[in-house]
Protein backbone atom coordinates (compact mmCIF):
# COMPACT_ATOMS: atom_id res chain seq x y z
CA UNK A 1 0.00 0.00 0.00
CA UNK A 2 1.43 3.58 -0.73
CA UNK A 3 -0.67 6.23 -1.12
CA UNK A 4 0.65 10.31 -1.82
CA UNK A 5 -0.61 12.85 -0.06
CA UNK A 6 0.08 16.83 -0.13
CA UNK A 7 -1.63 18.63 1.98
CA UNK A 8 -1.24 22.58 1.42
CA UNK A 9 1.98 22.03 0.23
CA UNK A 10 3.82 24.77 -0.89
CA UNK A 11 7.51 25.52 -2.00
CA UNK A 12 9.41 28.81 -2.23
CA UNK A 13 12.86 29.69 -3.47
CA UNK A 14 13.22 33.09 -1.33
CA UNK A 15 10.62 34.99 -2.58
CA UNK A 16 9.35 33.29 -5.54
CA UNK A 17 6.56 30.59 -5.39
CA UNK A 18 7.42 27.71 -7.01
CA UNK A 19 4.38 25.60 -5.86
CA UNK A 20 1.40 27.17 -4.13
CA UNK A 21 -1.06 25.33 -1.48
CA UNK A 22 -1.08 22.12 -3.52
CA UNK A 23 -3.94 19.43 -2.45
CA UNK A 24 -3.45 16.25 -4.10
CA UNK A 25 -4.36 12.77 -2.75
CA UNK A 26 -2.83 9.80 -5.08
CA UNK A 27 -4.36 6.22 -4.39
CA UNK A 28 -2.45 3.49 -3.68
CA UNK A 29 -1.45 1.76 -7.18
CA UNK A 30 -2.70 4.56 -8.98
CA UNK A 31 -0.62 6.34 -12.22
CA UNK A 32 -0.62 9.69 -11.79
CA UNK A 33 0.59 12.22 -14.41
CA UNK A 34 1.70 15.75 -13.46
CA UNK A 35 1.11 17.58 -16.33
CA UNK A 36 1.79 21.32 -17.37
CA UNK A 37 3.91 24.04 -19.14
CA UNK A 38 7.39 24.55 -18.62
CA UNK A 39 8.21 25.98 -15.41
CA UNK A 40 4.85 25.69 -13.62
CA UNK A 41 6.03 23.87 -10.68
CA UNK A 42 6.06 19.57 -11.92
CA UNK A 43 9.15 18.96 -10.97
CA UNK A 44 9.35 21.03 -8.00
CA UNK A 45 6.12 19.10 -6.63
CA UNK A 46 7.91 15.91 -7.51
CA UNK A 47 11.16 16.77 -5.78
CA UNK A 48 9.57 17.38 -2.55
CA UNK A 49 7.24 14.39 -2.80
CA UNK A 50 10.73 12.44 -3.28
CA UNK A 51 12.60 14.63 -0.40
CA UNK A 52 14.83 16.53 -2.46
CA UNK A 53 13.21 19.31 -1.32
CA UNK A 54 12.05 20.31 1.30
CA UNK A 55 8.72 22.35 2.03
CA UNK A 56 8.22 25.46 2.93
CA UNK A 57 4.31 24.78 4.23
CA UNK A 58 1.93 22.09 3.98
CA UNK A 59 2.96 18.03 4.66
CA UNK A 60 3.29 14.86 2.40
CA UNK A 61 2.05 11.82 3.54
CA UNK A 62 2.71 8.40 2.14
CA UNK A 63 0.05 6.12 3.44
CA UNK A 64 -1.42 8.45 6.03
CA UNK A 65 1.90 8.49 7.67
CA UNK A 66 3.40 12.02 8.24
CA UNK A 67 7.20 11.86 5.73
CA UNK A 68 7.20 15.89 5.62
CA UNK A 69 10.46 15.48 7.11
CA UNK A 70 11.91 12.16 6.52
CA UNK A 71 14.85 12.42 4.26
CA UNK A 72 15.19 11.47 0.62
CA UNK A 73 17.29 8.00 1.48
CA UNK A 74 14.44 7.21 4.43
CA UNK A 75 11.50 7.48 2.19
CA UNK A 76 11.58 4.73 0.13
CA UNK A 77 11.15 6.09 -3.51
CA UNK A 78 12.37 5.08 -6.75
CA UNK A 79 13.05 8.51 -8.72
CA UNK A 80 14.17 8.59 -12.59
CA UNK A 81 15.08 11.90 -13.87
CA UNK A 82 15.38 13.49 -17.11
CA UNK A 83 18.80 12.74 -17.32
CA UNK A 84 19.37 9.30 -16.38
CA UNK A 85 22.10 8.95 -13.84
CA UNK A 86 23.71 5.94 -15.12
CA UNK A 87 26.94 4.58 -13.76
CA UNK A 88 28.28 4.61 -17.26
CA UNK A 89 31.62 2.77 -15.99
CA UNK A 90 29.72 -0.18 -14.82
CA UNK A 91 28.27 -2.88 -17.10
CA UNK A 92 24.26 -3.23 -17.48
CA UNK A 93 24.01 -5.91 -15.42
CA UNK A 94 26.28 -3.98 -12.72
CA UNK A 95 23.83 -1.03 -12.81
CA UNK A 96 20.56 -3.12 -12.46
CA UNK A 97 22.29 -5.46 -9.99
CA UNK A 98 22.87 -1.60 -7.97
CA UNK A 99 20.23 -1.34 -6.18
CA UNK A 100 19.48 -4.97 -4.87
CA UNK A 101 22.97 -5.27 -3.82
CA UNK A 102 22.71 -2.25 -1.57
CA UNK A 103 19.65 -3.97 -0.10
CA UNK A 104 21.82 -6.89 0.58
CA UNK A 105 19.69 -9.51 -1.49
CA UNK A 106 21.09 -12.75 -2.28
CA UNK A 107 23.11 -13.25 -5.43
CA UNK A 108 20.86 -15.98 -6.95
CA UNK A 109 17.94 -13.60 -6.37
CA UNK A 110 19.92 -10.61 -7.78
CA UNK A 111 20.68 -12.38 -10.87
CA UNK A 112 17.59 -13.50 -11.65
CA UNK A 113 15.69 -10.20 -11.00
CA UNK A 114 18.36 -8.66 -13.22
CA UNK A 115 17.87 -11.41 -16.05
CA UNK A 116 14.43 -10.58 -15.85
CA UNK A 117 14.52 -6.92 -16.03
CA UNK A 118 16.99 -7.07 -18.71
CA UNK A 119 14.49 -9.40 -20.73
CA UNK A 120 11.83 -6.78 -19.57
CA UNK A 121 13.92 -4.03 -20.99
CA UNK A 122 14.73 -6.00 -24.28
CA UNK A 123 18.74 -5.35 -22.88
CA UNK A 124 19.74 -9.18 -22.64
CA UNK A 125 22.14 -8.93 -25.75
CA UNK A 126 23.92 -5.52 -23.70
CA UNK A 127 23.82 -7.20 -20.33
CA UNK A 128 27.72 -7.18 -20.49
CA UNK A 129 28.67 -4.44 -22.07
CA UNK A 130 29.66 -1.14 -21.13
CA UNK A 131 27.04 1.04 -20.12
CA UNK A 132 29.12 4.31 -22.00
CA UNK A 133 28.91 2.40 -25.27
CA UNK A 134 24.65 2.15 -25.29
CA UNK A 135 22.60 3.97 -27.27
CA UNK A 136 20.16 6.57 -25.67
CA UNK A 137 17.27 4.48 -25.83
CA UNK A 138 19.20 1.43 -24.18
CA UNK A 139 20.34 4.23 -21.48
CA UNK A 140 16.91 5.48 -20.82
CA UNK A 141 15.55 1.57 -20.50
CA UNK A 142 18.62 1.28 -18.35
CA UNK A 143 17.77 4.48 -16.10
CA UNK A 144 14.25 3.06 -15.94
CA UNK A 145 14.95 -0.59 -15.40
CA UNK A 146 17.32 0.09 -12.36
CA UNK A 147 15.30 2.33 -10.57
CA UNK A 148 12.26 -0.63 -11.16
CA UNK A 149 13.99 -3.72 -10.19
CA UNK A 150 14.12 -2.72 -6.39
CA UNK A 151 10.49 -2.55 -6.99
CA UNK A 152 9.57 0.40 -4.70
CA UNK A 153 5.95 0.73 -3.52
CA UNK A 154 5.87 4.84 -5.22
CA UNK A 155 7.57 5.34 -8.31
CA UNK A 156 8.65 8.93 -9.34
CA UNK A 157 9.34 9.44 -12.91
CA UNK A 158 10.69 13.22 -14.83
CA UNK A 159 10.07 13.40 -17.99
CA UNK A 160 11.93 10.12 -18.11
CA UNK A 161 10.83 9.76 -22.43
CA UNK A 162 11.82 13.42 -23.06
CA UNK A 163 15.21 12.91 -25.29
CA UNK A 164 13.96 9.84 -27.22
CA UNK A 165 12.95 9.14 -30.89
CA UNK A 166 9.18 9.49 -31.09
CA UNK A 167 8.71 5.95 -32.32
CA UNK A 168 10.24 4.23 -29.35
CA UNK A 169 8.37 6.79 -26.96
CA UNK A 170 4.96 5.10 -28.02
CA UNK A 171 6.98 1.75 -27.50
CA UNK A 172 8.09 2.95 -23.89
CA UNK A 173 5.26 4.09 -22.72
CA UNK A 174 3.40 0.96 -23.16
CA UNK A 175 5.73 -0.70 -21.38
CA UNK A 176 6.35 1.85 -18.25
CA UNK A 177 2.41 1.03 -18.20
CA UNK A 178 2.71 -2.59 -17.96
CA UNK A 179 5.55 -2.09 -15.62
CA UNK A 180 3.25 0.02 -13.54
CA UNK A 181 0.48 -2.66 -13.27
CA UNK A 182 3.18 -5.83 -12.91
CA UNK A 183 4.47 -4.26 -9.83
CA UNK A 184 1.18 -2.34 -8.51
CA UNK A 185 3.14 0.34 -8.12
CA UNK A 186 1.84 3.87 -7.32
CA UNK A 187 3.66 5.82 -10.51
CA UNK A 188 3.37 9.87 -10.70
CA UNK A 189 4.76 11.38 -13.88
CA UNK A 190 6.23 14.58 -15.13
CA UNK A 191 5.91 15.54 -18.17
CA UNK A 192 4.63 18.54 -20.92
CA UNK A 193 3.37 15.91 -23.35
CA UNK A 194 -0.33 15.92 -22.96
CA UNK A 195 -0.58 12.67 -25.34
CA UNK A 196 1.45 11.06 -22.85
CA UNK A 197 -0.32 12.23 -20.05
CA UNK A 198 -3.45 11.55 -21.61
CA UNK A 199 -2.78 8.05 -22.68
CA UNK A 200 -0.72 6.85 -19.90
CA UNK A 201 -2.37 7.82 -16.63
CA UNK A 202 -5.22 6.97 -14.39
CA UNK A 203 -6.03 10.73 -13.16
CA UNK A 204 -3.79 13.69 -14.58
CA UNK A 205 -2.88 16.59 -12.24
CA UNK A 206 -2.91 20.04 -14.63
CA UNK A 207 -0.61 22.48 -13.37
CA UNK A 208 -0.06 26.52 -14.20
CA UNK A 209 2.19 29.30 -12.62
CA UNK A 210 2.54 26.92 -9.77
CA UNK A 211 -0.99 26.08 -9.06
CA UNK A 212 -3.20 22.65 -9.39
CA UNK A 213 -5.74 23.71 -11.86
CA UNK A 214 -7.85 20.32 -12.09
CA UNK A 215 -6.72 16.72 -10.80
CA UNK A 216 -9.60 14.25 -12.37
CA UNK A 217 -9.65 11.41 -15.23
CA UNK A 218 -8.24 11.75 -18.90
CA UNK A 219 -12.00 11.53 -19.69
CA UNK A 220 -13.01 14.62 -17.19
CA UNK A 221 -9.93 16.70 -18.29
CA UNK A 222 -10.85 16.56 -21.72
CA UNK A 223 -14.56 16.51 -21.32
CA UNK A 224 -15.37 18.55 -18.47
CA UNK A 225 -12.42 20.81 -17.74
CA UNK A 226 -12.86 23.35 -14.53
CA UNK A 227 -11.52 26.40 -16.22
CA UNK A 228 -10.21 28.25 -19.47
CA UNK A 229 -6.79 27.40 -18.85
CA UNK A 230 -6.70 23.50 -18.30
CA UNK A 231 -9.64 23.72 -21.37
CA UNK A 232 -7.27 25.52 -23.76
CA UNK A 233 -4.35 23.48 -22.79
CA UNK A 234 -5.74 20.06 -23.83
CA UNK A 235 -6.05 19.16 -27.31
CA UNK A 236 -4.90 19.48 -30.56
CA UNK A 237 -6.02 22.07 -31.52
CA UNK A 238 -6.88 23.35 -28.35
CA UNK A 239 -10.73 23.99 -27.49
CA UNK A 240 -12.01 27.50 -29.35
CA UNK A 241 -12.43 30.07 -26.44
CA UNK A 242 -14.85 32.53 -27.71
CA UNK A 243 -15.79 35.85 -26.11
CA UNK A 244 -19.61 36.24 -26.77
CA UNK A 245 -22.74 38.32 -25.93
CA UNK A 246 -25.55 36.66 -24.17
CA UNK A 247 -29.14 37.43 -25.09
CA UNK A 248 -32.39 36.27 -24.37
CA UNK A 249 -35.41 36.94 -27.02
CA UNK A 250 -38.56 34.92 -26.88
CA UNK A 251 -37.86 32.72 -23.54
CA UNK A 252 -34.59 31.69 -25.14
CA UNK A 253 -30.74 32.44 -24.50
CA UNK A 254 -28.69 33.07 -27.23
CA UNK A 255 -24.78 33.49 -27.60
CA UNK A 256 -23.83 35.76 -30.43
CA UNK A 257 -20.31 34.92 -31.63
CA UNK A 258 -20.30 36.95 -34.62
CA UNK A 259 -21.98 39.93 -33.39
CA UNK A 260 -24.81 39.65 -35.57
CA UNK A 261 -28.00 39.05 -34.04
CA UNK A 262 -29.51 36.50 -37.04
CA UNK A 263 -26.31 34.31 -36.18
CA UNK A 264 -26.35 34.20 -32.39
CA UNK A 265 -26.42 30.76 -31.23
CA UNK A 266 -29.56 29.56 -29.40
CA UNK A 267 -27.82 27.30 -26.00
CA UNK A 268 -29.55 24.21 -25.49
CA UNK A 269 -31.49 23.95 -22.17
CA UNK A 270 -28.15 23.28 -19.95
CA UNK A 271 -26.05 25.86 -21.34
CA UNK A 272 -29.35 28.42 -21.41
CA UNK A 273 -29.81 27.46 -17.99
CA UNK A 274 -26.15 28.22 -16.63
CA UNK A 275 -26.16 31.40 -18.89
CA UNK A 276 -29.20 32.70 -16.83
CA UNK A 277 -27.86 31.36 -13.11
CA UNK A 278 -25.07 33.61 -14.39
CA UNK A 279 -26.90 36.77 -15.30
CA UNK A 280 -24.03 37.50 -17.15
CA UNK A 281 -24.02 40.21 -20.58
CA UNK A 282 -20.58 38.31 -21.54
CA UNK A 283 -19.27 34.62 -21.26
CA UNK A 284 -16.48 32.62 -22.56
CA UNK A 285 -17.95 30.01 -25.33
CA UNK A 286 -15.54 26.62 -25.03
CA UNK A 287 -16.18 24.25 -27.91
CA UNK A 288 -13.82 21.88 -29.56
CA UNK A 289 -12.90 21.81 -33.18
CA UNK A 290 -13.80 18.44 -33.44
CA UNK A 291 -17.08 18.84 -32.53
CA UNK A 292 -18.36 21.54 -34.89
CA UNK A 293 -20.14 19.62 -38.16
CA UNK A 294 -20.85 21.72 -41.81
CA UNK A 295 -24.25 22.01 -42.53
CA UNK A 296 -25.16 22.55 -46.39
CA UNK A 297 -27.58 25.20 -45.46
CA UNK A 298 -28.02 28.38 -43.15
CA UNK A 299 -30.37 28.34 -40.46
CA UNK A 300 -31.05 25.61 -38.24
CA UNK A 301 -28.55 26.78 -35.48
CA UNK A 302 -26.07 27.04 -38.14
CA UNK A 303 -23.50 30.08 -38.25
CA UNK A 304 -22.40 31.52 -41.01
CA UNK A 305 -18.37 31.67 -41.49
CA UNK A 306 -15.31 32.35 -43.48
CA UNK A 307 -13.03 30.10 -44.27
CA UNK A 308 -9.74 31.54 -44.02
CA UNK A 309 -7.22 28.84 -43.64
CA UNK A 310 -6.95 25.07 -44.41
CA UNK A 311 -4.41 22.87 -42.82
CA UNK A 312 -3.88 18.98 -43.68
CA UNK A 313 -2.85 17.54 -40.33
CA UNK A 314 -2.37 13.89 -41.12
CA UNK A 315 -5.98 12.15 -41.75
CA UNK A 316 -7.63 15.62 -40.47
CA UNK A 317 -8.87 18.89 -42.06
CA UNK A 318 -8.02 21.61 -39.65
CA UNK A 319 -10.19 24.69 -40.77
CA UNK A 320 -9.81 27.92 -39.50
CA UNK A 321 -13.29 30.25 -39.91
CA UNK A 322 -13.84 34.21 -39.04
CA UNK A 323 -17.47 35.69 -38.25
CA UNK A 324 -15.75 38.81 -38.87
CA UNK A 325 -15.81 39.81 -35.08
CA UNK A 326 -14.30 36.18 -33.88
CA UNK A 327 -11.90 33.64 -35.14
CA UNK A 328 -12.32 29.68 -34.18
CA UNK A 329 -11.11 26.18 -35.53
CA UNK A 330 -12.52 22.99 -36.76
CA UNK A 331 -11.59 19.65 -37.15
CA UNK A 332 -12.77 17.61 -40.05
CA UNK A 333 -11.81 14.37 -41.68
CA UNK A 334 -10.01 15.48 -44.49
CA UNK A 335 -12.64 14.49 -47.06
CA UNK A 336 -14.57 17.74 -46.41
CA UNK A 337 -14.35 20.05 -49.00
CA UNK A 338 -13.29 23.61 -47.84
CA UNK A 339 -11.58 26.46 -49.46
CA UNK A 340 -9.86 29.45 -48.28
CA UNK A 341 -12.77 32.54 -49.25
CA UNK A 342 -15.44 30.43 -49.03
CA UNK A 343 -18.54 31.01 -47.25
CA UNK A 344 -19.21 28.28 -44.77
CA UNK A 345 -22.30 27.21 -42.23
CA UNK A 346 -20.67 25.98 -39.21
CA UNK A 347 -22.90 24.20 -36.25
CA UNK A 348 -21.68 23.80 -33.02
CA UNK A 349 -22.44 20.23 -30.85
CA UNK A 350 -24.00 21.94 -27.58
CA UNK A 351 -24.09 18.99 -25.26
CA UNK A 352 -20.39 19.34 -25.70
CA UNK A 353 -19.76 22.80 -25.11
CA UNK A 354 -18.73 24.70 -21.97
CA UNK A 355 -19.47 28.24 -20.78
CA UNK A 356 -16.82 29.89 -18.35
CA UNK A 357 -16.88 33.14 -16.60
CA UNK A 358 -14.75 35.43 -18.53
CA UNK A 359 -13.50 36.78 -15.10
CA UNK A 360 -12.08 33.63 -13.16
CA UNK A 361 -11.85 31.39 -16.10
CA UNK A 362 -14.22 29.13 -13.97
CA UNK A 363 -16.66 26.65 -15.75
CA UNK A 364 -20.43 27.44 -15.17
CA UNK A 365 -21.76 24.55 -13.57
CA UNK A 366 -24.99 24.16 -11.53
CA UNK A 367 -24.70 21.14 -10.41
CA UNK A 368 -22.35 17.93 -10.22
CA UNK A 369 -23.95 16.76 -13.32
CA UNK A 370 -23.01 19.34 -15.21
P1 LIG B 1 10.04 22.23 -16.74
O1 LIG B 1 9.00 21.49 -17.50
O2 LIG B 1 10.63 23.35 -17.54
O3 LIG B 1 11.04 21.36 -16.06
P2 LIG B 1 8.58 22.53 -14.24
O4 LIG B 1 7.11 22.68 -14.36
O5 LIG B 1 9.11 21.21 -13.85
O6 LIG B 1 9.26 23.04 -15.58
P3 LIG B 1 10.00 23.51 -11.96
O7 LIG B 1 11.32 22.94 -12.38
O8 LIG B 1 9.28 22.86 -10.86
O9 LIG B 1 9.05 23.65 -13.23
O10 LIG B 1 10.25 25.04 -11.61
C1 LIG B 1 9.19 25.89 -11.20
C2 LIG B 1 9.74 27.28 -11.04
O11 LIG B 1 10.63 27.31 -9.91
C3 LIG B 1 10.55 27.76 -12.24
O12 LIG B 1 10.26 29.12 -12.46
C4 LIG B 1 11.98 27.57 -11.80
O13 LIG B 1 12.83 28.53 -12.42
C5 LIG B 1 11.90 27.80 -10.30
N1 LIG B 1 12.92 27.03 -9.59
C6 LIG B 1 13.08 25.69 -9.60
N2 LIG B 1 14.11 25.30 -8.81
C7 LIG B 1 14.63 26.46 -8.30
C8 LIG B 1 15.72 26.76 -7.41
N3 LIG B 1 16.47 25.77 -6.89
N4 LIG B 1 15.94 28.04 -7.13
C9 LIG B 1 15.17 29.03 -7.63
N5 LIG B 1 14.14 28.82 -8.46
C10 LIG B 1 13.86 27.57 -8.80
Amino acid sequence: MASVTLEGTSKKFGDFIAVRNMNLAIKDAEFVAILGPSGCGKSTTMNMIAGIEDVSAGTIRFDGTDVTNVPMKKRGVGFVFQNYAIFTHLSVRKNLAFGLEVRGEEQAEIDRRVGEMAEFMELSHRIDAPSVSLSVNELQKLAIGRSAIVEPSIFLLDEPLSNLDSAFRERMRSDLRQLQRSLNQTMIYVTHDQIEAMGLADRIAVMDHATLQQFDTPENIYSRPENTFVAGFIGAPSMNLVRVRIAERGGAMFADLAGREADAVALDERLARQARASGAAALTFGFRPEHLRISDQPGNGSLAAQVVLVELVGRRKHVHFSTGQTGFVGSFDRGVSLRPGEAAHVSIDLRKSHLFDPETGLRLRLGEED
